[in-house]
């Protein structure tokens, strides 16, 4: 029997399209940095699933929770308030700088996104949301509202009051200094003064990633984020700042912001949080939130504040501390990043390399000298390294090369690395040859 013919038969009878087409691998078991198909077949696991698995897949202090959970407190009434959850609130009070203190929790980044909109928009009276031109906060109504960077022209009309700000992208803005620098200064001068033109006077927040990760793995340059953060207060604006992928320690910090010196009024964690398992949280101070509940915040959700989930969220948060995390981030990072450089020289259409700790990115050209965007090539290197044993993402944004997005979990051996950096070597030359 044709077992995978069978399985792809009734995949396409049952299974609707979402939009994006299927990966051609069946995965049947996922193990640390591994995934392998029912052949044994194993393929190296350079996304952390969807960006999740922050300490590989099926962590066995991960999975001993969930056991221990799912069997003795799994969730409860909306308003139940367990022992996980309260813990879980504390352990981040304590690792976020002041006066961020408080935490509720969701499930996934996209609700995450729509409590901190929701809450910006209450707290200020105002309505109108600012986000960079190559965001990705979600795709529910709300949080896709504030997406630029996936599908934003289907679907309809967004929510009202959403603005776009130019999203630092050194490598082909426009804004260039005589010497060839980026001149951020006056692209964001410029940004401004568009948001200041369009806005009917009701600028509620800015919400942004601290590095563009769909959007290409977009790493602000240093100083940025200082002023950005200057001009928001200026304006009454809150800051909300989604950490999905960037927090927990993925970058070589706990926090991607703190490099930068600034607080943000909100900020919203999902993915590595729960490990894979869905878990997301929404911080804020006791000042906004009392602005919150006084103009009537309202958030119930069924899987509120769950203890088992809550519970997963303590262990990861208990093991990136214990074991040092952010440490290992900025060295296997390191190192993958070296790896990528010395291919950068190797091969002529690899036009930057970009990022920080463990989540890099490789922005593929179609021509060395007009840096002309290399989407198809992109692809086909990133087909090639699947069928040789290397999972990695790319993304395509207009007018940008495919950029490849390499975010191994953290618990990524030397080995590993240097096994991904060849397997991708591998793709390169049997495409361009
Ligand atoms: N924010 C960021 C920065 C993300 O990368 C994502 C997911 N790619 C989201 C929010 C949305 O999260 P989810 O898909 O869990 O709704």
């Amino acid at each position: 029997v044709d077992t995978t013919s069978a399985f792809w038969a009734k995949t396409n009878k049952y299974l609707m399209s979402t939009g994006v087409p299927f990966s051609p691998v069946i995965i049947t078991k996922a193990q640390g940095t591994r995934l392998y198909d029912a052949s044994g077949r194993s393929i190296l696991d350079f996304t952390s699933g969807q960006m999740s698995s922050l300490l590989g897949h099926s962590h066995p202090e991960i999975v001993e929770t969930v056991q221990q959970y799912v069997s003795q407190l799994d969730h409860l009434l909306s308003n139940m308030i367990t022992h996980p959850v309260v813990d879980l609130a504390e352990r981040l009070a304590k690792i976020v700088p002041a006066p961020l203190e408080k935490s509720f929790f969701l499930n996934t980044g996209s609700e995450s996104t729509e409590a901190a909109i929701k809450m910006a928009k209450l707290y200020t009276g105002n309505f109108e949301i600012v986000a960079f031109a190559a965001s990705y906060h979600g795709l529910t109504q709300g949080a896709g509202s504030a997406t630029y960077s996936a599908g934003r022209k289907r679907g309809g009309p967004v929510i009202p009051g959403q603005l776009a700000f130019p999203a630092p992208y050194a490598y082909r803005s426009p804004f260039r200094k005589a010497d060839g620098s980026y001149d951020w200064e006056t692209e964001m001068d410029f940004g401004w003064s568009m948001i200041d033109r369009q806005s009917v006077g009701s600028l509620a927040a800015f919400i942004m990633e601290p590095i563009l990760s769909t959007g290409g793995i977009l790493d602000p340059p240093e100083g940025y984020m200082k002023r950005m953060f200057a001009e928001c207060k200026n304006r009454g604006m809150l800051v909300i700042m989604d950490e999905a992928q960037t927090g927990v320690g993925r970058t070589g910090q706990m926090f991607a912001f703190e490099r930068d010196g600034v607080v943000p009024d909100i900020l919203a964690l999902s993915k590595t949080l729960g490990c894979g398992l869905p878990l997301a949280s929404v911080t804020t101070t006791v000042e906004i939130e009392r602005g919150c509940t006084e103009a009537g915040f309202l958030w119930l959700t069924t899987h509120l504040n769950d203890p088992l989930t809550a519970a997963v969220g303590n262990k990861v948060l208990e093991i990136v501390e214990r074991e040092n995390v952010c440490n290992r981030a900025t060295e296997r990072g390191a190192q993958l990043r070296e790896g990528l450089i010395k291919l950068q020289e190797k091969y002529w259409c690899i036009g930057d390399v970009r990022g920080r700790g463990l989540l890099q990115g490789i922005e593929i050209i179609s021509d060395a000298q007009t840096r002309a965007p290399g989407s198809e090539l992109g692809q086909a290197v990133s087909d090639r390294a699947m069928a040789c044993g290397l999972s990695c993402n790319i993304v395509n944004l207009p007018g940008m090369g495919g950029v490849f997005r390499l975010a191994p979990p953290v618990t990524v051996t030397a080995d590993e690395i240097e096994e991904g950096l060849r397997i991708l070597d591998e793709a390169f030359n049997y495409v361009l040859k």
